[in-house]
């Protein structure tokens, strides 16, 4: 009850803040959405399922050839969870990235050859999102050749943003490819107040431009904050909706997304943050 009335209590400060260059939703004629992504599922079966046992309408996505991907993959969907592909895509540090990963250094046939086996690899697959790419997302043209898969296999695309400078929102955009830009990290740092702020951004942002997308992980702290903070979503008046959902509301209002809010970012994969927005508690 305690986390119950910190939300509020930041909720209703953010009502109070908003301004009227804020007060510009993006969706007139619904409430407040939120869409939760929890990534790098499949390298380790206990976390995964803890996750995918949260409740609600959360968006999983999926590492590719991991040993629990496809076992995990199709317990989600059984939950009538929503299934991605968690692409990995070559980062500016050098981390490693496991298998299916896209890179600079591939042909055109290659990484799409590579993206269409990770695709195969993960059942009930209706989407995708980039796994690290801090480099790859600045790359205009492997963008093409990435989205050009997107777009026979008839899949979404969420723009993580590791990087200020990523094109591949864009390039989505331009190849008419259905898109979602990550606007906060859940979970860079994983301890119970630190993923409060971010969540606390998260609903500043649903709260004022309409929507938001959360990206977090399979950390035992973040699925522990999750499981007390979901059920708590519907009181505030915020729906929580699959990435998949939250596309179908965009093409309902027939409005464009807003802009993308992140800072030019060059640190570390999976650092980039959402511009701060003023709360309070
Ligand atoms: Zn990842």
């Amino acid at each position: 009850m305690l986390l119950f009335r910190r939300i509020c209590s930041a909720v209703i400060t953010l009502g109070v803040l908003a301004s009227p260059s804020y007060a510009d939703p993006v969706f007139t004629d619904n409430q407040p959405v939120m869409a939760i992504v929890i990534d790098d599922i499949g390298d380790n079966r206990k976390k995964g399922l803890a996750a995918i046992n949260l409740p609600g309408a959360i968006t999983y996505a999926f590492l590719p050839h991991t040993p629990h991907s496809y076992d995990l993959a199709e317990i989600a969907y059984k939950q009538g969870k929503e299934v991605i592909l968690h692409a990995p895509m070559q980062n500016k540090a050098g981390l490693r990235l496991g298998p299916g990963a896209l890179t600079e250094q591939l042909s055109r046939q290659e990484i799409q050859q590579v993206l269409h086996n990770s695709l195969d690899s993960i059942p009930h697959v209706v989407g995708m999102n980039n796994h690290m790419g801090s480099l790859l997302t600045e790359n205009r043209q492997k963008m093409k050749e990435i989205m050009a898969v997107a777009k026979q296999r008839n899949i979404f695309f969420i723009d993580s943003v590791t990087t200020g400078r990523s094109v591949a929102w864009k390039v989505a955009h331009e190849h008419q490819i259905p898109y979602l830009v990550r606007d906060v990290f859940l979970d860079n740092k994983q301890n119970w107040n630190y993923i409060h702020n971010q969540f606390k951004q998260a609903l500043s942002l649903a709260v004022t431009q309409g929507h938001a997308v959360v990206i977090g992980h399979p950390y035992p702290a973040t699925v522990e904050y999750l499981s007390e903070a979901l059920p708590i979503l519907e009181q505030l008046g915020i729906r929580l909706v699959s990435a998949s959902e939250l596309l179908n509301i965009r093409s309902r209002t027939q409005l464009l997304m807003a802009q993308p809010k992140v800072e030019p970012c060059d640190r570390s994969e999976g650092h980039c943050q959402a511009l701060p927005v003023a709360i309070k508690h």
